[in-house]
């Protein structure tokens, strides 16, 4: 059976502005339709007939008008009054041009539990649509009085038995009830006549102000929408997939942002659906190749002084721009101060920064394909003459990132652009990027996710708070299937935590912190305390702790506290580190040492390196 990628479509309540600016985002996103939610147009300053035009001009279909609450199974006279209600419904969906409307299951302590009721009326509303031409579909709400699973609804509509009604499913009311989508793939596909994606995080609420604040974009939470999916699929449903999604993050996010990320999560959830069919798979990852540094002359000196202190060497210099090599290990440190590049825009907006990172990926045009596939195209950079063009794309945040492909026997890519320097210098033991973290504005942390899991396949792993003297931070960590590149990203409601003080000075997301590992920690603090390296102190009431807690005998106490050490376990092994101080107030580099498997990022200690951050932060600016 050949892939058929279905058609995509997001609800209006998604997206924030007026209603124009929702329909202008949808088309420019690339989105084939949308539902119009009768709060939008009720807010609208023009008529039904107005939107169709707005719609039909940007080449956007309207598949559904919606909602229709609380209608069949009532008592008389509200019948009757519901019938009437019906037909002034249907003058706006022809005044629209849409043909399909979707009614809600009933939430009224009226309703009667009675299903050959419920039938009844539904069956005659959809005769009195059919003769407009329209149809009629029929949803379970997770909250209704009587009927809120799919197959409840799908039981009643069966035995209305009418040729315009159908059921209508959303994986966030079966989802979030605990209820089994998997028979949905018995369905006739031609009897779901809608379905409406939506995942959540895991919540424990009522779930009415669940669904009308959390829901998220699929894959951006915790419910099986995979699964859900899964069974849509198998049922041979051929209409559109559409986004119904309530967030109040992303009704204060720019609607462009938000419809993005919507289309790339309906795009990764119909292929992840599809064991992969329609989508180039993940890039196999292989660890970091380079992270890039935007400076100016002056700050690129601080920070080459800094790397020094740390053991790294300079190893080479650009054959035609103002870009230096520092080296340890297999770490791969560039320093780039070009007038006139991508750099240097960076640096002009964000000040010291890193501006690019590379990743080394098995297969770069494939890697691209996918990204481009997810709405993330090809970044071309100005190259000089006889340079290398390394394929790259753009996180959402703008930083470039490099697809490195393994070298073929010769040359490598550095010795192509770099005049490679003879090595001086001693290392300090550090041999890899173990983790990069992002500090991200607040809100934003799942737009992060999507992008990092569709693109690139990492895997996020559960999200933790931290505390920080001023305020949460929430943190949720990406690791690549074969574990080789990890990736953390912080987000803070508070401006005046570490991640928050970041993303003021920084205008912006970007890499707060990068972590090397070393092979031999206790030589790497024992190299740094030798060259000076200006490095974070932890207050004597932290060691003091770590013994109570770990119950560490005093010479292994006092060795940590001597040399400036972190120390953590869990189940499989345990975890030192120690961190240098900010470099302006931007970004710090951790030194770490995994042994028998430990597989954190010391969260445990976050706070204490928090505290120490903001004292230090705090007498640095009454310095000034
Ligand atoms: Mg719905
Ligand atoms: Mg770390």
């Amino acid at each position: 059976m050949s892939f058929r990628r279905l058609r995509k479509c997001i609800a209006t309540v998604a997206l924030s502005g007026t209603l124009p600016d929702k329909l202008e985002a949808a088309a420019t996103i690339g989105f084939d339709g949308v539902e119009i939610m009768e709060s939008d147009l009720l807010s609208f300053d023009g008529s039904p007939a107005d939107v169709r035009r707005i719609c039909e001009g940007l080449g956007l279909a309207t598949y559904l008008y919606q909602p229709f609450r609380d209608f069949e199974a009532m008592p008389e006279p509200q019948r009757s009054r519901n019938m009437d209600r019906a037909e002034r419904k249907f003058d706006v969906m022809q005044a629209l041009g849409t043909d399909l409307t979707l009614v809600c299951s009933n939430t009224q302590a009226a309703t009667i539990d009675d299903d050959s009721r419920a039938a009844a009326d539904l069956r005659e509303m959809a005769e009195r649509a059919a003769r407009r031409g329209l149809r009629i579909g029929y949803e379970g709400l997770s909250w209704a009085r009587h009927v809120r699973l799919w197959g409840h609804a799908w039981r009643i509509v069966q035995m209305a038995d009418h040729p315009a009604l159908g059921l209508i499913v959303d994986s966030f009311h079966t989802l979030s009830l605990g209820d089994d989508p998997s028979g949905i793939a018995q369905v006739p596909g031609e009897k779901l006549f809608f379905v409406q994606m939506a995942d959540a995080p895991k919540l424990s609420m009522d779930v009415l102000s669940w669904s009308r604040h959390f829901r998220n974009f699929p894959g951006q939470g915790d419910l099986d929408v995979t699964g859900f999916m899964r069974a849509v699929l198998a049922s041979g449903y051929s209409g559109p997939l559409s986004l119904e999604v309530f967030n109040d993050d992303f009704r204060s996010a720019p609607a462009r942002l938000v419809a993005r990320d919507g289309l790339r999560s309906l795009i990764l959830n119909e292929a992840e659906a599809s064991d992969g069919a329609g989508l180039p798979a993940a890039p196999v990852l292989d660890g970091y190749e380079f992270l890039e540094f935007a400076v100016d002359e002056s700050t690129g000196r601080e920070l080459a002084n800094l790397l020094e202190t740390l053991g790294f060497r300079h190893a080479g210099r650009h054959r035609s721009k103002a870009v230096d090599l520092y080296r340890q290990g297999s770490v791969n440190l560039v320093l780039n101060a070009e007038q006139d590049s991508a750099a240097a825009e960076h640096f002009q907006l964000h000040g010291p920064s890193i501006c690019a990172m590379a990743i080394r990926v098995d297969d770069a045009a494939r890697a691209l394909e996918r990204a481009s596939e997810l709405l993330c195209p090809e970044w071309q950079e100005r190259t000089g003459a006889g340079e290398r063009q390394i394929p790259a794309v753009r996180a959402p945040d703008g930083t470039l990132i490099y697809l490195i492909e393994p070298e073929a026997a010769g040359r490598s890519f550095w010795e192509d652009d770099f005049e490679l320097l003879p090595g001086v210098g001693e290392p300090a033991g550090l041999d890899a990027i173990d983790h990069v973290v992002l500090a991200l504005p607040a809100g934003r942390m799942a737009t992060y996710v999507l992008f990092w899991r569709g693109v690139f396949g990492l895997e996020p792993q559960s999200q933790l708070d931290t505390p920080d003297p001023y305020g949460l931070v929430q943190s949720r960590a990406l690791i690549s299937p074969n574990g080789k590149v990890r990736l953390v990203l912080n987000a803070s409601e508070s401006r005046a935590t570490s991640t928050g003080r970041f993303v003021s000075a920084y205008a912006g997301a970007g890499v707060h912190h990068v972590a090397f590992s070393s092979s031999d920690i206790e030589r790497t603090a024992k190299k740094y305390e030798v060259r000076r390296a200006s490095l974070l102190t932890m207050p004597i009431n932290y060691y003091d702790d770590l013994s109570a807690r770990w119950g560490l005998d005093d010479a292994a106490l006092s060795a940590l506290q001597l040399q400036g050490l972190l120390y953590d376990r869990d189940d499989a092994g345990e975890f030192w580190h120690l961190y240098t101080d900010a470099f302006h107030d931007r970004f710090f580099f951790e030194a770490l040492q995994r042994r028998a498997g430990y597989a954190g990022f010391g969260a445990a200690n976050a706070p204490v390196r928090a505290a120490a951050q903001a004292r230090q932060y705090s007498i640095a600016t009454s310095l000034l």
